[in-house]
């Protein structure tokens, strides 16, 4: 070991070995490193195949007392390094390694928002490669019992990747899920795929001095590149911008960005009062869980400061209603309120394989029917109307999808809405309204993407339709 004095690595090495009598012998952490045959400079692993069939080779199957830190360690270490970086580099969000009973262990990653198997770790190695997952990521090895979660980072072609890790005991063992944080910069607002229409009315809103935007949406509906991507827009040296985060994933020069900790009592809503006393033009609250943030953001809003945040919900005239509920004021919420953006991710075609069809009738009625009566005119529909259609080929692994763009639903606070909601209104009175007002849907922007041949008509049905 590096670190011969670092009495807490002793006692859960003893832990995790049962052991209480051994010698140290020490070394360079570079020598460690390299014995235990971990190239962390972020060059290739080997192959996934190479490195399975070594562990393969090795076997002696005695199960249950397979020791974590064996002879095995060094493909052990290699193989969890494999994984991580086939995981960026197929663009993945999560690894899963899911433990099954008598059966190998399956690793599978979820990329463009779906999950695909990618290997098999033979059952007798399951233990050594979460012992390894929870090493790197200080997690206590001995405990097996409990759910923990901590965070791992690791380099590949000089740029470090940010991983956050949880373990969770199955009844067939420990199964260990990984998010891979998004990493750099943050995208440039073109490059988020708005409708023309939506980018001029966003901008307008988001230009205001004071006021609230939200953005809604389940988890993993692109919320937090969104935002990034506003306060990119909005990101200039006469602007003083706070942000309060969890995690903080993307990074800006020029944001002061805040990682809030729920554990240690620094919640959003104490770091949002911390920085109404430090002279913030723009703040982002990364979520409003509860009453108190929610209202804590509203107040901040109506004393001069644009606020940003995020909502679980699923449309923009939800949210509205969702917020009242909490018992914000109806009067200071409409007030403060610039505009809510409701968001979806949807697959995009492989541009190396989409085919060109010309709509069916049945294609036809659907959009119609979707986009609805009042305002299908708007997207001049020419016949015969050419669609895209998803075929497959190597590049996209045969799925006919590669990537994934956002879908939008923009409600703008106008005078009319704003009176519904002073009369807390029902949703789709208000629904109504915004859509008076300028609105489109999930699904009529996913329609417009469509014709745009950004996607297909699959995908307008996994936005859903009303
Ligand atoms: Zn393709």
């Amino acid at each position: 070991m590096a670190e011969p004095n670092n009495a807490a690595l002793l006692m859960e090495i003893e832990s995790a070995m049962g052991i209480d009598s051994y010698e140290i012998a020490v070394g360079l952490p570079s020598l460690i490193l390299q014995y235990l045959g971990d190239n962390s400079g972020g060059g290739a692993p080997g192959e996934m195949s190479d490195i399975l069939d070594e562990i393969g080779s090795s076997t002696e199957d005695d199960d249950d007392h397979v020791d974590e830190l064996s002879d095995d360690a060094p493909a052990v270490v290699r193989l969890v390094s494999r994984v991580l970086h086939d995981a960026k580099r197929l663009n993945a969000s999560d690894i899963h390694i899911d433990p099954e009973k008598n059966a190998p262990t399956r690793v599978r990653m979820r990329v463009d928002g779906v999950c695909r198997d990618m290997s098999q770790v033979p059952n007798s190695h399951h233990n050594a490669v979460i012992a390894r997952i929870k090493i790197m990521s200080n997690l206590n090895i001995a405990e097996k019992r409990v759910p923990q979660d901590g965070k791992l980072a690791f380099r590949m072609n000089g740029q470090l990747v940010e991983v956050r890790v949880a373990t969770i005991p199955t009844v067939a063992g420990e199964g260990v899920v990984m998010r891979i944080l998004a990493s750099g910069g943050a995208m440039p607002i073109d490059k988020m795929n708005l409708a023309p229409t939506n980018r001029s009315r966003l901008e307008e809103m988001i230009k205001k001095p004071h006021g609230i935007l939200l953005v809604v949406g389940p988890t993993g509906s692109g919320k937090t590149t969104t935002l990034h991507a506003i306060l990119g827009y909005l990101n200039t040296p006469e602007k003083k911008i706070w942000t309060a985060e969890d995690p903080v994933e993307i990074t800006q020069p020029g944001l002061q960005q805040v990682q809030v900790s729920p554990k240690i009592g620094f919640t959003f809503a104490n770091a949002l009062r911390a920085f109404l006393r430090a002279d913030p033009d723009i703040i982002l609250i990364g979520e409003m869980r509860d009453k108190e943030t929610a209202h804590a953001g509203i107040e901040a809003s109506l004393t001069g400061h644009l606020v940003l945040s995020t909502l679980h919900t699923n449309s923009a005239p939800e949210t509205i209603t969702r917020l009242l509920d909490l018992g914000l004021d109806p009067v200071n919420f409409s007030d403060a309120c610039v505009g809510i953006l409701a968001q979806r991710l949807i697959r995009t075609l492989c541009s190396n394989c989409k085919e060109k069809y010309v709509a069916t009738e049945t294609d036809l009625a659907f959009i119609e029917r979707q986009y609805g009566q009042a305002h299908i005119a708007e997207l001049n529909i020419s016949r015969p109307l050419e669609l895209y259609k998803a075929k497959g080929c190597e590049e996209c692994g045969n799925t006919g999808y590669k990537g994934r763009t956002g879908v939008h639903e923009l409600l703008g606070m106008t005078p009319e809405l704003r009176s519904l909601v002073y009369k807390e209104a029902s949703v789709a009175d208000m629904k109504k309204q915004a859509t008076h007002d300028g609105m489109r849907t999930l699904v009529q922007d996913a329609i417009f993407k469509v014709l745009k041949g950004d996607t297909d008509l699959a995908q307008v049905q996994i936005v859903g339709g009303d």
